[in-house]
Order: C-alpha cells, then sequence, then structure tokens
C-alpha cells in the first residue's frame, strides 16, 4: 500500500515535471474533439483531458494509485484557470512569450494562435500588456545591448592545441544535448573566475581528448561531464566573426557563435594584459615565448581596443606602421 505522503509526493513530482517541460516549451498542445493532442518533447502524442491521459504513467499507474501524470498537469496548468477568461479546448497553443521577473526568473506563458476572434487577441495583447505593467520585463534584467544570457549546470574540459584550458559549458535546458558554447581559460585570472563562478576546481576536471565537445548522450558523458554544484548563468554576445559569417550568407565553415561576456556574478571578465599565460591572435595561433613577440603582441592588444591581432604577421605589420608605440626592452632585443 501506498503511503499518503509518497501519492503526496509522486504528485508533486510531475506537477515539477509539468512546470518545467512548459517552461521549456517541451509540450505541443493541439485541439481535439475532447481535449486535447499533445505532443511530449520526444515526439510521442497523446490524447488528454483535465482527468485522463493516453500516457502509460496514468494507464499503467496514475488511474490506479490516485495522482494525474504530467500531461494533465500540464493541461491544468494552461488551461482550468486562464487570467481573464476561459480558454476552450477549441484553443490550439502553439506560441509563447517569455518575459522575465526583475529578481531574473524567467516565465513562458502560452499564446493561444488559432482559433482567435479579434476580441479574443486584444484580451491577450491586453493581458501581456497588464504584465509588463506590473513589472515584468522584456529582456533579462542586467543585460546590455546585445547581451543574452543562458543558465548553464555542467561542464567539461578539453585543451587547446597550444594547451590552453578551454571549457565547454551545457544548457539547463536538458533536451540540449550539445554543449551551449564554450570559452578559453586564457591566464590565472580567467581560471579563477571560472572557479569562483562555477565553484569547480580546473584541477578536478578529467581532461578530454576529443576535437569536438563531449554530448551529453555520448556513453563517456558521466565521466566527462561534471554537473555544477549549482546552475549559473553566463552572460554571452554574438560573435562579431559569426555575424559577418551570417551577414555573407552563411556558407562555409560556421564560425563559433557565442562569447563569453562574464559569469552572472556581475565581475567583468579579466582582459589578458598582465599575467597572461597564453597570448593568442584571433586566428587561434598563440604567442610561443619570444619576448619581443610578447612586448609587441601586449603593445597592440593595449593600443587596439583591448582586442589581440588577428595573426602575427597583422601584428608585425602594425608594429613596423607604428615603431614609436612599442618599446622593447633592452634585454629583449
Ligand atoms: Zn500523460
Amino acid at each position: 500500500m501506498l503511503a499518503p505522503a509518497d501519492l503526496t509526493h509522486m504528485q508533486q513530482e510531475r506537477s515539477d515535471r509539468a512546470r518545467a517541460g512548459l517552461a521549456h516549451g517541451d509540450f505541443k498542445f493541439t485541439a481535439a474533439e475532447t481535449g486535447w493532442l499533445i505532443t511530449n518533447g520526444d515526439g510521442q502524442q497523446y490524447a488528454v483531458t483535465l482527468t485522463t491521459c493516453t500516457c502509460q504513467d496514468f494507464t499503467q499507474r496514475g488511474k490506479k494509485l490516485g495522482f494525474t501524470c504530467k500531461h494533465i498537469e500540464a493541461a491544468r496548468i494552461l488551461f482550468s484557470q486562464v487570467p481573464g477568461g476561459h480558454m476552450d479546448s477549441n484553443t490550439q497553443v502553439t506560441g509563447w512569450t517569455k518575459l522575465f521577473h526583475p529578481a531574473g526568473a524567467q516565465v513562458s506563458l502560452p499564446v493561444p494562435l488559432e482559433p482567435l476572434s479579434g476580441a479574443q487577441a486584444r484580451a491577450l495583447f491586453n493581458s501581456v500588456a497588464a504584465l509588463i505593467d506590473a513589472g515584468f520585463l522584456v529582456s533579462a534584467p542586467g543585460l546590455e545591448d546585445g547581451e543574452l544570457a543562458e543558465e548553464v549546470n555542467a561542464v567539461s574540459l578539453r585543451n587547446a592545441r597550444d594547451e590552453t584550458p578551454m571549457i565547454d559549458f551545457y544548457s539547463s535546458n536538458m533536451k540540449l544535448l550539445k554543449k551551449y558554447m564554450h570559452a578559453y581559460l586564457n591566464n590565472e585570472q580567467e581560471v579563477a573566475d571560472f572557479e569562483a563562478a562555477t565553484g569547480l576546481h580546473l584541477a578536478d576536471l578529467t581532461v578530454y581528448d576529443g576535437t569536438l565537445a563531449i554530448a551529453r548522450d555520448d556513453n563517456k558523458a558521466g565521466k566527462y561531464i561534471t554537473p555544477l554544484p549549482r546552475p549559473i548563468k553566463l552572460v554571452w554576445k554574438l560573435s562579431p566573426k559569426w555575424e559577418e559569417w551570417k551577414a555573407a550568407g552563411g556558407e562555409g565553415q560556421e564560425p563559433h557563435k557565442r562569447l563569453l561576456v562574464r559569469y552572472e556574478t556581475g565581475k567583468p571578465l579579466a582582459k589578458p594584459a598582465t599575467g597572461t599565460l597564453v597570448r593568442r591572435y584571433l586566428d587561434g595561433t598563440s604567442v610561443n615565448g619570444d619576448l619581443n613577440e610578447q612586448t609587441a603582441f601586449d603593445a597592440y592588444f593595449k593600443q587596439n581596443g583591448s582586442q589581440a591581432a588577428q595573426s602575427k604577421e597583422v601584428m608585425r605589420a602594425w608594429v613596423k606602421a607604428n615603431p614609436n608605440l612599442v618599446t622593447f626592452t633592452a634585454s629583449a632585443k
């Protein structure tokens, strides 16, 4: 026999899964004669009403034991209490609006698309407007223009060809099996920032030696992908290279799309100017330890808005054109 507490727990778990699924847009509702057809993130389709569902969880267990599955819960969340009116089963939900609470929480609200009368559309518009009036934000709080944020909950470590540590970050949205973005840890400060933000020690991570980041469904993922003690937010922006590539029609090799701006802590990332472990050109090659080259690299970096040169050749040409901006030390030359 199930204790009432167990039953409450099982129900709570399904409500939580319904909420998480709705927040991630995992469920697609289509109107049916009675109730809705609901399509899961995995493509499975079930017939659901506010009290019944054709999925196994409900037919095999819930119905007998007395709890409702995540599909019924999702239908109840969406359709049993719609603010400002009753949304009946003839309403098809295919769209979502996402707004932010000023504290940073993102909420996803269903947007009925069809059939939708003019009055319904105005009511919908007004309810979104009321949410914004009440203080919900259209963009995530604390972001500058062009910045985006993603919550991540796991990392893995690779080494670049020159041994620079390279972190692959995985989204809290578990549907995304591939890494969400990566970032190089170019110097001690960047390693410290990473460790402070994630609560992990770089030295504790097992280096994955694949050329491409390991995916979550890889059978070795357990060894190489490390969950974070708690999820953190990464603030990122589109890389200028990627934007150029996209604007030019997106042909050929896609450049890396996302550049890490900072961790959510709000502390800006260190610029690799002093205490640098690795100085790297934008073409991916690094300075080979030659003191003159290091001096020139740092001068270029300082004089060009904290941007490294595209390549060693570009930097050399710049040094030639601006001899007064680079001071080679006596010992280095
Ligand atoms: Zn179900």
